[in-house]
């Protein structure tokens, strides 16, 4: 038997080391470098890749309308707006409340008053409730935060305004 499984494994050998036998090896490897590839690309989804772009939402002050920008290292704030061709671009602040207290469906994009140079705390110009830097994205079931009116009769029961 020995001898037989000797005779089989120096014809594999002989095969790779053949010209015909290296072209199967190396097309081989490509085929599987190629789905190693295509099984990393897919894993990324759309959202990874904005992430990685690092694009964000800015609000124009000067027509305080939102738009896509994507910061590099280089960037500045503020940054250019495309809607008053000045550097008139800030992060927009997310607010996902609507007047009634519910949890908003697509968020709505704040000019923050901190960036206007303004003293006074930042209300949502869509449901008129408090915006606060890093504003937190609801859990189900909290408590919206506070409308002007409400803000301005115990603005100590609120959490701290920018
Ligand atoms: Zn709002």
């Amino acid at each position: 038997m020995g001898e037989e499984a000797q005779r089989g494994s120096q014809g594999v050998r002989e095969f790779l080391n053949s010209n015909a036998g290296k072209g199967v090896t190396i097309a081989f490897i490509l085929i599987a470098l190629g789905v190693v590839f295509f099984s990393i690309k897919g894993s990324f989804g759309s959202s990874e890749i904005q992430n990685f772009a690092n694009t964000r939402t800015f609000i124009c002050a000067e027509t305080l309308k939102p738009y896509q920008y994507e910061l590099t290292a280089t960037s500045k704030i503020p940054a250019p707006s495309p809607f008053s061709g000045k550097n008139t671009g800030y992060p927009a602040e997310m607010c996902y409340w609507t007047k009634e207290g519910k949890i908003r469906p697509t968020p709505y994009p704040v000019l923050l008053n901190s960036y206007r140079k303004l003293p006074e705390p930042t209300f949502c110009p869509d449901c008129g409730r408090l915006v606060t830097v890093r504003n937190p994205a609801p859990q189900s079931g909290a408590k919206p935060p506070p409308t002007e009116a409400e803000w301005k009769a115990n603005p100590r029961s609120h959490p701290a305004a920018e």
